[in-house]
This record gives structure tokens, sequence and C-alpha cells, in this order.
């Protein structure tokens, strides 16, 4: 397998459109047209691979949280179909359900009613409200691809 760091030169090579900087995290950041990448993970050119879907899929603001978790599905699948065997990348199944999860579970947590624990739906970016008791409660902002696996893991790090 090809170390991270040649797996981003040659992608800064294929892609010049965008910029490939190495920090402490993973994301793509569509107003500098920026993929953040790391590698410190044993998965980093799988999820590298993952930021640039986000960025030749277009993905910039969303609206609703859902929107999030489907652009990473979409991610996840476009990295998978037009970019891993180009790249001699091998992403597994488990590691896609494993970070989807991680999504899946934040959802979860961000949607149910602090009052009554009831599934909200979200009305606006940054707000929900109940069906059953009709609280309302804001949630915070989501960076894009800020959420990680193992998030509970990476507080002890
Ligand atoms: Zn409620
Ligand atoms: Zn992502």
């Amino acid at each position: 397998m090809r170390s991270i760091h040649s797996l981003a030169k040659q992608l800064q090579k294929d892609f010049p459109q965008f910029e490939f900087d190495q920090s402490e995290t993973f994301a793509w950041s569509p107003s500098t047209a920026t993929i953040h990448w790391q590698s410190n993970e044993a998965d980093s050119a799988a999820f590298l691979l993952h930021e640039v879907s986000h960025a030749l899929l277009g993905h910039a603001e969303y609206r609703r949280d859902i929107e999030l978790i489907k652009h990473e599905r979409d991610a996840w699948s476009y990295a998978i179909d037009q970019l891993a065997s180009h790249y001699n990348t091998v992403i597994t199944d488990e590691l896609v359900q494993s970070t989807l999860d991680t999504y899946r579970d934040w959802l979860h947590s961000r949607s149910t009613c602090p009052h009554c624990e009831t599934t909200g739906l979200q009305i606006k970016k940054h707000l929900y409200q109940c069906l059953a008791c009709s609280q309302e409660w804001k949630v915070n902002e989501a960076r894009l691809c800020a959420l990680r696996r193992y998030p509970i893991k990476k507080i002890h790090r």
C-alpha cells in the first residue's frame, strides 16, 4: 500500500484546482477549495479520497442535518466507485458503515427532544421542534466532516 504522503502528492498533481493541506484532521473547506488531511489514521488514504470526493461533488452548504448525512454517503460512494482502484486504495464497507454510524448516532442525539425524548423535526438549520410536546431546542453548527469515528476515544488522545 502506498504512503499517504505520496498519495496526497499525486492527488495534488491530478487535481490542481484544490489545495491539499496536511493538518490535524480530515476536512473539505469549500470556501477556500482546500482539502485538509492528516497521516495518523490507519485508514488515512481512504479518508483522503473521501474528502476529495466531497470536493469533486461540489459539496458545500447544507440546510438540514439529513442532507449532511446524504453528503457523507455520496462521498463514500464516489470514492469507492471512481477513485479507490485508480489510487490503489482499499475502502472497506466496515469503515464506511462505522463512519456513517457516527453520523447517525449524532443525528439521533441531536434530534431527540430534551423534554420527552420523542424524535423531533428540524424546522430551521439550528432549530428542532418536538411534535409531541412542542418543545423547541437549538443545535450547534456541524462542520462538514468534523465528525469522525470514535469521537469519545478522540477526547482522551
Ligand atoms: Zn418533546
Ligand atoms: Zn465526509
